[in-house]
């Protein structure tokens, strides 16, 4: 008998998830099927993305709801958009064979008007992300007074992400007789409060141990200096020709950066980060899931609900702030009972970390070697005859071709030809990897192998500057010279203290004194320019000056009005000093309106 149907899960059901390719139920659905289908306990599972959560709840609800009946019966909250859709879609998938089935996903960044037309026309189970729920019920669109099942799903990045008062409000519109079923990757004690506060005696499911990782993901650390990481990292790569990867950074400026430089040296790989507008974000997700894409290079924030299969590494180019994270990052290889790699570059002095991690995943890391020159090679050479090897031959094609290319080779052995054939690619990692370093740092505590230190990587300007990260470049029709000038207007700190200015496309970098950093950050908080927030970064640290100004929380209310603009006429005086400064040859002064930002609805996770 079908394993799905032994634990009590219909035929109507069983052949749909059948198509899916689930055969057998994964451990949690083993262990939480027969618990939440007898629909009368609280449920408190800790689980790992990735380990068929989805079905774990989602199944046992199509048995429990009454389609028959045309009201909001269950309600899933998630924290992404992305896990929103997709759990929409798999509720959709396996209960395709049941009739009057209703399920509709409510997240924000769409249109508000279609989702309320489909909550209209009848809907038993709401899939939503907290924000936009909250936004509906204030509508008063819906009514959830009926409402049997909750589930909280990854309760610890909803936490994480500041949606607890928005889940207060939003469970406060459900009946108390409600069950609630929560699950999280990890449990820290807020999770551990929100179970408290909305359940009674919950059952309670861990996959594992407490906290710990999924076992099918090896965690590997490589250590190196921080000028080297950049190559190190490529090294691996190279080292790994079949690489399907998600690249974790910890700032959008060093993910794009980082995305940049691959792209430019011939990967294949794009970029992920909260500045990307939904669509951009899809056109990427589309591309990685169909494999154009060999690397995506994302932020924490961006790649959450990220669901996408046979990820087999996942790098931490950057280690995460906090540790929590690094669980989800890792989460997003070794899924549906494959095996995957999460890897770590470091420096010396971030071990520390690596002892921590290890203390909440319950897992050792692997020390790991980065590979030498020699080793990238034969790897790939080894890769490429591989590939001849099982490539598929269309004969009916070559065949008219094949005289000719016989030809071409009568006067070369068989020896000869697959040299060549190997040589095509393999010169070009030789010429590469010629005279490859050892990237590899051998520290004793803190001290790199020749005796100084880790330094911190200073080779653009001098110490006495701080090279600043802003979101406006030569898209929005900046040069040099009046970045200068809109800078100086909007900070008023002296053109004579900024430093070296570097125009990119969508944004800048200019270094400051490290004594005007503050005055900068400040004077930037509140400013948009047309229409956008404008946004200042420490490069390579990921401070901002919103989040300055939140002091590391959420957001804050603030008052409105003017102020900090630049006007043009001011603009002008000192300008021929600046201009020779930034070697700006001309053109006229613009006028740059600085206003002030209005509040932003969502919330946003503190980094
Ligand atoms: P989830 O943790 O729900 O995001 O599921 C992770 C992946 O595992 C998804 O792609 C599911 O389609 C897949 N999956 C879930 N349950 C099973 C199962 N019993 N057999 C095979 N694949 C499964």
């Amino acid at each position: 008998m079908n394993p799905f149907i032994q634990l009590g899960i219909r035929h109507d059901i069983v052949n749909a998830i059948s198509e899916l390719g689930f055969e057998n139920p994964t451990p949690i659905q083993e262990q939480s099927i027969p618990v939440l289908l007898t629909g009368s306990n609280d449920f408190v599972g800790l689980a790992q993305t990735g380990t068929g959560k989805t079905a774990a709840f989602g199944l046992p609800l199509l048995e429990l709801l009454d389609f028959d009946e045309n009201h909001p019966q269950a309600l899933i909250l998630c924290p992404t958009r992305e896990l929103c859709l997709q759990i929409t879609n798999d509720l959709k998938n396996y209960s395709k064979n049941v009739k009057n089935v209703n399920v509709v996903a409510v997240y924000g960044g769409a249109s508000i008007s279609d989702q309320l037309r489909q909550i209209k026309r009848g809907v038993q189970i709401v899939v939503a992300t907290p924000g936009r729920m909250l936004d509906i019920i204030n509508r008063k669109a819906i009514d959830f007074s009926q409402v049997k099942y909750v589930v909280l799903d990854e309760a610890d990045e909803m936490l994480n992400m500041g949606f607890q008062e928005d889940i207060d409000s939003i469970l406060s519109t459900t009946p108390d007789e409600k069950k609630t079923w929560l699950f999280s990757a990890t449990m820290p004690s807020e999770v551990r409060r929100i179970a408290k506060k909305y359940m009674n005696d919950p059952f309670e499911l861990t996959m594992g141990e407490k906290n710990t990782g999924n076992v099918n993901i090896d965690h590997e650390y490589y250590t190196v200096r921080a000028r080297d990481k950049y190559a190190a990292f490529k090294r691996i790569v190279d080292f790994n020709p079949e690489i399907f990867g998600i690249v974790f950074c910890r700032t959008k400026i060093e993910t794009q950066e980082i995305a940049e430089s691959l792209i430019k040296d011939g990967y294949n790989a794009d970029s992920l980060h909260g500045d990307l507008s939904q669509q951009q974000r899809d056109k990427v997700m589309k591309r990685y899931r169909e494999r154009s894409l060999q690397l995506l290079i994302a932020t924490d924030v961006a790649a959450r609900g990220i669901d996408v299969n046979d990820v087999t590494h996942v790098i931490n180019y950057s280690l995460p702030d906090e540790i929590e994270n690094y669980t989800h990052r890792s989460g997003r290889t070794a899924r549906a009972g494959k095996t995957g790699v999460s890897i770590a570059i470091i420096n010396s002095k971030e071990m520390g970390k690596i002892r921590q991690i290890e203390r909440v995943i319950g897992k050792k890391f692997v020390k790991a070697e980065i590979p030498s020159g020699f080793d990238v090679c034969e790897k790939q050479l080894f890769a490429l005859v591989h590939k001849v090897h099982n490539v598929q031959v269309n004969e009916q094609q070559i065949e008219q071709y094949i005289p000719r290319i016989m030809d071409e080779f009568k006067d070369l052995t068989k020896e000869d030809v697959i040299k060549r054939f190997a040589s095509l690619e393999f010169n070009r990692f030789l010429d590469y990897y010629k005279n490859a370093p050892d990237l590899n740092a051998t520290y004793e505590e803190g001290r790199t192998r020749d005796g100084l230190g880790e330094r911190a990587p200073r080779e653009r300007g001098s110490s006495e500057y701080t090279r600043l990260f802003i979101n406006l470049g030569s898209v929005d029709d900046f040069n040099r010279g009046d970045l200068l000038g809109y800078i100086c207007n909007t900070t008023k700190i002296s053109g004579r203290t900024v430093g070296k200015i570097d125009v990119k496309g969508v944004y800048s970098f200019f270094e400051v004194g490290n004594g005007d950093v503050n005055q900068v950050m400040e004077a930037f908080k509140t400013i948009e320019f047309n229409g956008r927030e404008v946004r200042i970064e420490i490069s390579g640290e990921g401070v901002s000056s919103s989040e300055r100004r939140s002091g590391g929380g959420g957001y804050k209310k603030r008052e409105g009005g003017g102020g900090g603009g630049y006007r043009g006429g001011e603009r002008r005086e000192g300008g021929g000093e600046r201009r020779e400064r930034s070697g700006n040859t001309g053109g006229g002064f613009r006028d740059f309106s600085g206003k002030r930002r209005e509040d932003r609805p969502e919330r946003r996770k503190r980094y």
